[in-house]
């Protein structure tokens, strides 16, 4: 299987940059094929804007859809965002590694969606090829995440309610809406403070999911 894993986390020393080695060497090991998208040391322009489109065609109203479609088909779209499409492309699998910020992904993480996931290339709108329909239909996608709160506060009755209805917006309504079969996340609580044997066995309990998931 083509393993294509997006790590947002700006430190290489940092327990999620541990977590995506580990997978790295987990994977290769087990005979995947493994690609590794580190926004941070790519510094991957977050924001979509203007620039993500060199060579528009609409000249008077600029539509972002209508220049994602454009852009797609003529190979025309900023050239970072053409490189991650085709890494996605190869790909069979999405792991996406990142800790938990304000309840959601680091905004890196969710501007590489707004730029990569382009309109043509992962949904077809206005043929209503979306959910089952999905272009990405046949990959897999996948949430692992680290927060600095322990379980018991992300659950359904907990203060800051049900983590799964935190990410709904991400493996609901990105990867099940582009077609994606979910893989079911993984979670680290209580990542901010850990001894180095809390570590370790938590990158290990993380290998052995993997395996049974990949
Ligand atoms: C902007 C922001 C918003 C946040 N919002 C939330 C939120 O909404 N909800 C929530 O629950 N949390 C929140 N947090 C906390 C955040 O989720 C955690 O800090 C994060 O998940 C911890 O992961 P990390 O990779 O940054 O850990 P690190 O800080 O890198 O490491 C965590 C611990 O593991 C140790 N460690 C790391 N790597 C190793 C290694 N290789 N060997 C031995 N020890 C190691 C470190 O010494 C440290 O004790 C927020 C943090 C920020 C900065």
């Amino acid at each position: 299987m083509n393993v294509l894993i997006v790590y947002a986390h700006p430190y290489p020393a940092s327990f999620n940059a541990a977590m995506k080695d580990r997978a790295v060497d987990v994977l290769l090991k087990a005979g995947h094929e493994v690609k590794v998208s580190d926004l941070y040391a790519m510094k991957f322009k977050a924001a979509l804007d203007q620039d993500d489109f060199p060579d528009p065609c609409s000249r008077s109203f600029f539509s972002i859809p209508n220049e994602m479609m454009a852009g797609f088909v003529r190979g025309k779209l900023a050239p970072d965002v053409m490189a991650e499409i085709a890494k996605v492309k190869w790909a069979d699998m999405l792991l996406f590694q990142f800790p938990i910020w304000w309840s959601s992904m680091p905004a890196i993480l969710k501007g590489w969606f707004d730029r990569v996931f382009v309109q043509g290339f992962v949904v077809d709108l206005p043929n209503g090829m979306i959910y089952a329909d999905g272009l990405l239909k046949g990959k897999k996608a996948m949430i692992s995440t680290t927060m600095g709160s322990s379980a018991d506060l992300y659950t359904e009755d907990g203060p800051h309610g049900d983590l799964n209805l935190h990410l709904k917006s991400l493996w609901h309504n990105t990867f099940e809406f582009c077609g994606m079969e979910v893989v079911p996340s993984f979670y680290v609580f209580n990542a901010g403070e850990m001894e180095e044997f809390q570590v370790e066995a938590e990158l290990d309990r993380w290998e052995e999911y993997l395996l049974s998931v990949a």
